[in-house]
């Protein structure tokens, strides 16, 4: 009886076991990215950011943000020569990386507004990761990382670092940059 009773018990976990068949690995979840681009945010359709002072006074750029190569540039360069302050749009949070790949020293300006403000290429950074005032300075135009030529390459996210990045250039041009 006892026997028989773990033949049935083996039986059945055999036909468990059948049931479950092989294990399928799941696949690993894909690694977060930076968001892609809305279809087309074309500067048209960009939102205009209110209340910002320029980056920098005296740039010379155009609207370059858009397909770039085989790419997406994301921001505006503004030409302007070595060493040009560079300065808080907003009040808010500034945070400097040295020598982020190709943006070289970039400076992250989260404002009192929760958009972040992206300054790539710098020569260098002024004072340390800190609160900022509006117009406070950040650091000098360089052309430090991936840049043939010495620019501010500007980006604004919207609500947060991992936000959608905007074209900054109706933005710029309704400030008087
Ligand atoms: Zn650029």
């Amino acid at each position: 009886m006892l026997r028989s009773a773990r033949l049935v018990l083996l039986g059945a976990l055999v036909l468990v076991a059948v049931a479950c068949g092989p294990r399928v690995t799941p696949a690993p979840a894909p690694a977060p990215r930076p968001p892609a681009p809305l279809p087309g945010t074309p500067s048209a359709s960009a939102p205009v950011v209110t209340g910002l002072v320029c980056p920098v006074t005296g740039a010379v750029y155009t609207d370059s943000y858009g397909p770039r190569g085989t790419g997406f540039h994301w921001g505006i360069d503004m030409f302007e020569p070595a060493g040009t302050p560079v300065v808080a749009v907003k009040a808010g949070t500034v945070r400097f990386v040295a020598n982020e790949g190709g943006g070289g020293n970039v400076a992250y300006l989260t404002g009192g507004d929760a958009n972040v403000y992206q300054y790539a290429h710098l020569l260098d950074f002024v004072g340390v990761d800190r609160l900022v005032t509006q117009g406070a300075m950040l650091g000098h135009v360089g052309r430090t990382g991936n840049a043939t030529a010495n620019h501010l390459h500007f980006e604004i996210r919207i609500a947060n670092i991992n936000g959608v990045r905007v074209d900054p250039y109706p933005t710029l041009r309704a400030t008087g940059c």
